[in-house]
């Protein structure tokens, strides 16, 4: 039976291959395990093999886990990477470390304002809707630069990059486009707007080398290291 220890000394191969396939060195990608509708044990078992980020989708869950999992607290950076409602940034901004989920200034106002003066500033990327998908939340190639530059002077707030969830799409090629396009985009919006992110938050389990291949810094990845979830 795979063991959690198990799949990530695999996907840590497979990350090692997609950089080496990129030219880029190893160190330059970080994994950032997703532990939504998985128990506090499976994020333990993840830490003791050495795993030190986490990401949580759903709010109340990453908090539960967060307080369950208080005594590791000092070595665990906890990522909000879910959708976050107005009502919620609070909690939000008390408990967690980075916010990949950013898509409307209302929120990001909130989470300067409500984060705690005794702690670093919250690390946040914004969402874009790189596929131009209808259903999905995330904000438009064209509203990123008002956004960007609203986000990056407010003072509880550090702007490190930009996330996206591409349309999936089962032929590797194709997979690496939107990924491309969310890197020129974060190119482009440093350069107009002399900004220095330099996080893209992209590639999951089923597109982990595509999103590598076009300079993905960090792969939020799930199922590849947990097993299948249960859908909710
Ligand atoms: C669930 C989720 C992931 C991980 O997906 P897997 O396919 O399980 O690797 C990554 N990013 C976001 C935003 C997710 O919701």
């Amino acid at each position: 039976m795979a063991t959690i220890a198990g799949n990530l000394y695999q996907l840590h191969h497979r990350m090692a291959e997609a950089c080496e396939a990129a030219s880029r060195p190893v160190q330059s990608v970080t994994l950032l395990v997703v532990s939504k509708t998985f128990p506090g044990d499976a994020v333990r078992e993840a830490h003791a093999a050495g795993e030190r980020r986490f990401g949580e989708n759903y709010v109340q869950e990453g908090l539960d886990k967060i307080a369950e999992l208080a005594d590791l607290r000092s070595s665990i950076e906890w990522h909000l990477i879910g959708p976050l409602q107005s009502n919620k940034t609070r909690v939000v901004a008390e408990a967690f470390d980075w916010v990949h989920s950013v898509d409307r200034l209302k929120i990001a106002e909130r989470l300067s304002e409500q984060r705690p003066a005794g702690l670093a500033p919250l690390q946040v990327c914004l969402q874009v809707n790189i596929s131009g998908e209808a259903s999905k939340s995330g904000i438009t190639p064209d509203e990123l630069p008002a956004l960007a530059r609203a986000v990056a002077a407010l003072p509880a707030l550090r702007l490190r990059g930009l996330m996206a969830i591409p349309e999936p799409a089962e032929d590797p090629e194709a997979q690496r486009l939107p990924h491309r396009a969310l890197a020129e985009l974060m190119a482009e919006t440093n350069r107009q707007l002399g900004l220095q992110m330099d996080t893209l938050s992209m590639g999951m389990s089923a597109d982990m080398e595509a999103a590598i291949l076009e300079g993905a810094t960090l792969v939020r990845v799930g199922s590849a290291i947990f097993g299948s979830r249960v859908k909710l």
